[in-house]
């Protein structure tokens, strides 16, 4: 077996095991955040959990797209821009501006989290190493690149914006939760969410891959029911919640 034919029998069960996720996480909340929860073990702050775990995928991609390639073709080259800037973002400097950093999370939570972005990691890393000439510089002009290309922006974009509304609602220090207002929090409970999904299947769409497909499910997948829970907890929390407001997808869901 080469090593294509491991990240397609791999790729095909990371796939099943999305599905299988979706169903459980509809079921079990994620146990951070305002879902915390005690029964999963030791805990330890979220602000150190989101460095380790969110770095791991920073350094699997570029391990493993790095390896043995010593020339890296124009456009492999701004692919591992974009995932680097979403992930030096996420690694670093989401949690360092994060208002109340010591909230606990359980670290079966980090440990779950870091599988899952070390195998997202190493599948879009590797798929790229091995695959990248396919890419070549007419592939800039391509339609799927461009579109992916605004998805990606755009939903980083929004993303970005989102999570700086949810931090401007507390001081530093701060735990207590309030009504986000503003941005595309107007029509949906979890903008970031809607952003972060968006991003992603721009990223699938850009590369034009499976191993991009499968993040973008896995995000997907991670993200719908959280964002149900938040949506459930927001409604039963404040009396005034905007009605209209839907979950994660303006006007849908
Ligand atoms: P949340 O929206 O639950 O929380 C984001 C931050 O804002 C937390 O610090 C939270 O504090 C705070 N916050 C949230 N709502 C409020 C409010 N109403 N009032 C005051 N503060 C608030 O996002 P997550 O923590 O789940 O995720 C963080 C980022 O990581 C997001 O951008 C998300 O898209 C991304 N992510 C991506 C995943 C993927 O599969 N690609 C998976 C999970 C997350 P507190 O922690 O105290 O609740």
């Amino acid at each position: 077996m080469d090593e294509a034919q491991v990240i397609n029998a791999l790729l095909l069960g990371w796939f099943g095991l999305s599905i299988v996720m979706l169903g459980v996480l509809l079921f079990i909340t994620a146990p951070y955040g305002r879902h915390n929860r005690s029964g999963w073990g030791p805990m330890v702050s979220a602000r150190f959990g989101w460095i380790v775990m969110e770095a791991g995928s920073l350094a699997a991609f570029n391990v493993f797209f790095f390896q043995g390639n010593h020339q890296i073709p124009l456009v492999a080259a701004l692919f591992v821009f974009l995932w680097n800037v979403h992930y030096l973002n996420r690694s670093f400097l989401y949690p360092l501006q994060m208002r109340y950093g010591g909230r606990p999370m359980a670290f079966s939570v980090v440990l779950m989290a870091i599988l899952f972005n070390m195998v997202n990691g190493y599948l879009n890393g590797r798929y790229l190493n091995l695959f990248s000439a396919r890419y070549e510089v007419g592939w800039l002009l391509d339609p799927r690149f461009l579109l992916g290309l605004v998805l990606f922006i755009g939903g980083f974009h929004i993303n970005n914006h989102s999570d700086g509304i949810l931090r401007a609602l507390r001081e530093p220090g701060q735990d207590t939760y309030r009504t986000p207002e503003g941005g595309l929090f107007r029509y949906v409970s979890c903008a970031n969410y809607f952003g972060e999904v968006v991003e992603w299947f721009g990223w699938a769409c850009l590369t034009w891959s499976w191993v991009g497909l499968s993040f973008a499910v896995w995000t997907a997948c991670n993200l719908v029911p959280r964002a149900l829970s938040h949506h459930k907890w927001y409604k039963s929390r404040f009396s005034t919640y905007p009605s209209e407001r839907k979950a994660i997808i303006p006007y849908l869901l």
